[in-house]
């Protein structure tokens, strides 16, 4: 294992794109250009997912060429932040309008470029439209409903750490995603609203150096992989070179929305760490592009195992059909489906919670009628801190003194003689 100096300056820059400057950014915010019909954008639904980002950016970016639009900077530097912005692909409900008008006070708004023209324009109910866009419905508050419902700030011993399970550290390495899921868990610490993160890095990772219980960090945010190749192999090296640290996962939604960023020079840092795990946070199956793909792919050449998570969304993946399109699809590209998360009671998110039922429902219909490896675990993670508990529709229909019965997904029910091995030794 090489050494590396702890006394080594990085810079940090939490809030801010890495490797972003100020002036990229003012550049991007006025090279969007003034077509926001799609019909003349010729862009509809009748494309193909696997052209459609190709016309999109043909027409929208016509100065942009292949090799730009590839880079994972340029998506970065021209994401689409503002209603001035937006306003010019999709024609805004007025439900949006209202939202965007003061985006800038609630939880930030942010679209790469590739992930808009993955969304139909002429769709308002398009899934990835719902996920990404913000619409007035998330200023309202329900009951039950809270900016951290899973307490993650009542089990952090140091700033950065959230330690809630006895050999697992959670480390929120950033504050900065290339977009932002209108359900975000962590709304309330991503987006720039609070301090760096960054600045908290050595103390987060002294922390787990001295807690040898912790054998799993899960490093996260935000989205750990926008950070720059520098910064991730120093946090890779950093927390590997502890010796009670057997894994390190990384939780990250990029694969999906900014597949540039998974560059040969990435793919080599990731390599020079095993074992890495990934967990790729999927919303639906129109996220699984040629783009996509390939990134994916090249993860898992470079040894990198991944799983995914997908939060279930009212309107978005709430359909059997949806989701084991979303699965099969992310086998095929080397994902093994991880969890399917019931949506937090975060605030502002009860147009995008359904019934627990209706997760049931849908883990049925998956259950049998296609490969376990297809079927995710479905959990709710408590509201109190309490953790990730499994959710299984009722498969458990009674028991005698001889035997328990099992229905079985086709609704048959078949005896399983549980008590009979008792009092035989066996
Ligand atoms: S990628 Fe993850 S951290 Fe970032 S906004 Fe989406 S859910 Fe939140």
């Amino acid at each position: 294992m090489e050494h590396f100096n702890t006394n080594q300056t990085i810079s940090v820059d939490d809030g801010d794109p890495p490797l972003i400057s100020e002036g990229m950014q003012a550049c991007a915010s006025q090279s969007v250009p003034e077509t926001s019909d799609p019909k003349r954008a010729g862009v509809s639904l009748k494309d193909s997912r696997w052209g459609r980002t190709t016309k999109f950016r043909k027409t929208y970016f016509p100065d942009t060429t292949k090799e730009m639009w590839n880079d994972w900077h340029w998506q970065v530097s021209h994401r689409i932040t503002t209603l001035a912005q937006i306003s010019r692909f999709l024609t805004l409900t007025t439900e949006e309008r209202q939202a965007l008008e003061n985006v800038e006070s609630s939880f930030p708004f942010s679209i790469t470029p590739y992930y808009l023209s993955l969304i139909d324009p002429t769709d308002v109910n398009s899934a990835l439209r719902k996920s990404v866009v913000p619409t007035i419905l998330e200023s309202f508050t329900s009951p039950g409903e809270s900016e951290d419902p899973l307490h993650e700030e009542n089990t952090s011993p140091v700033p950065g750490i959230v330690h809630r399970y006895p050999d697992r550290a959670l480390f929120l390495t950033t504050s900065f995603c290339s977009v932002y899921c209108r359900y975000c868990t962590r709304s309330r610490l991503v987006g720039g609203h609070t301090e760096p993160l960054e600045t908290h890095w050595k103390k987060a990772i002294e922390y787990i150096r001295n807690t040898p219980a912790i054998r799993d960090v899960i490093i996260s945010g935000g989205d750990p992989l926008t950070l720059s190749d520098e910064k991730i192999e120093w946090l890779l090296k950093e927390i590997t070179s502890i010796n009670h640290v057997e894994m390190v996962r990384i939780g990250t939604k990029v694969p999906m929305v900014l597949p540039q960023r998974i560059t040969p020079n990435l793919l080599r840092i990731l390599k020079r760490y095993k074992p890495i795990y990934l967990s790729v946070h999927c919303t639906h199956p129109d996220e699984i592009t040629d783009e996509s793909s390939k990134a994916c792919n090249s993860l898992a050449d470079a040894g990198v195992v991944m799983g995914s998570q997908t939060v279930l969304l009212k309107g978005v993946n709430d359909s059997v059909e949806t989701l084991m399109e979303l699965y099969h699809r992310l086998l095929k590209v080397r994902i093994k489906p991880y969890y399917l998360f019931q949506c937090d009671p975060i605030t502002g998110s009860a147009h995008f919670r359904t019934t627990v039922d209706k997760g049931k429902e849908l883990i049925a219909g998956l259950r049998g009628f296609t490969s376990g490896y297809a079927v995710p675990q479905y959990v709710i993670d408590t509201p109190g801190g309490g953790g990730k508990v499994p959710i299984l529709p009722d498969y458990e229909v009674g028991q005698d003194e001889k035997n328990l019965y099992l229905r079985n997904y086709e609704g048959k029910v078949f005896a399983y003689p549980d008590r009979a091995q008792e009092g035989t030794g066996a």
